[in-house]
């Protein structure tokens, strides 16, 4: 319903109130998965309603104190199983849990791997947007490991397949000259 996908919204702005961008201080954080259920409804086409709100929340267990449980009486359980399918075990190393996304990323529902797609094609499309603190050869490990992430989810939307091939020549092609 449109109602819960506007709940989703004004839940995840709250929960992301204080935070900005990884390596880009000036964007307030409740871009990317504004970006992200953007990518979904237009490029993808995808127009499922708890979709685009299991999007917009797609961070919130990871980076914020929200709790699984408190979702699930707000958004109920498809949407919060949807969202803990994406969220990385933050217990783990971060190398960990780099390895850990290649190694779910076959077994994770559709709905899951659409989320997942488009969360690497807005983190690039960041990349290319915005003067970040990252180096060159950080960025290029970003897209080789999106690469590896994204070959186990493809298959399923052709337009986010497509998107996310063009992002990744379009940074291959410009990051080296980037500042
Ligand atoms: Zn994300």
């Amino acid at each position: 319903m449109f109602s819960n996908f506007i709940d989703s919204l004004s839940f995840a702005a709250e929960k992301h109130i204080s935070q900005r961008r990884k390596g880009c201080d000036l964007v307030p954080y409740i871009n990317h998965p504004i970006k992200v259920a953007h990518l979904l409804f237009t490029t993808a086409k995808e127009y499922d309603f708890e979709l685009l709100s299991a999007s917009i929340l797609h961070d919130v267990l990871e980076d914020t104190c929200t709790t699984e449980l408190e979702m699930r009486k707000i958004f109920g359980d498809r949407v919060t199983n949807l969202v803990i399918e994406v969220t990385d075990d933050m217990t783990m190393t971060y190398e960990d849990r780099k390895r850990s996304q290649i190694k779910k990323a076959p077994f994770l529902s559709d709905d899951a791997k659409k989320i997942k797609i488009a969360d690497k094609i807005s983190n690039i499309a960041d990349m290319l947007e915005y003067t970040m603190t990252w180096s060159h050869r950080r960025k290029h490990q970003y897209l080789e490991w999106s690469e590896k992430v994204v070959k186990e989810c493809r298959g399923i939307n052709e337009h986010l397949d497509r998107a996310f091939d063009e992002i990744v020549k379009e940074a291959n092609k410009t990051i080296e000259n980037q500042p």
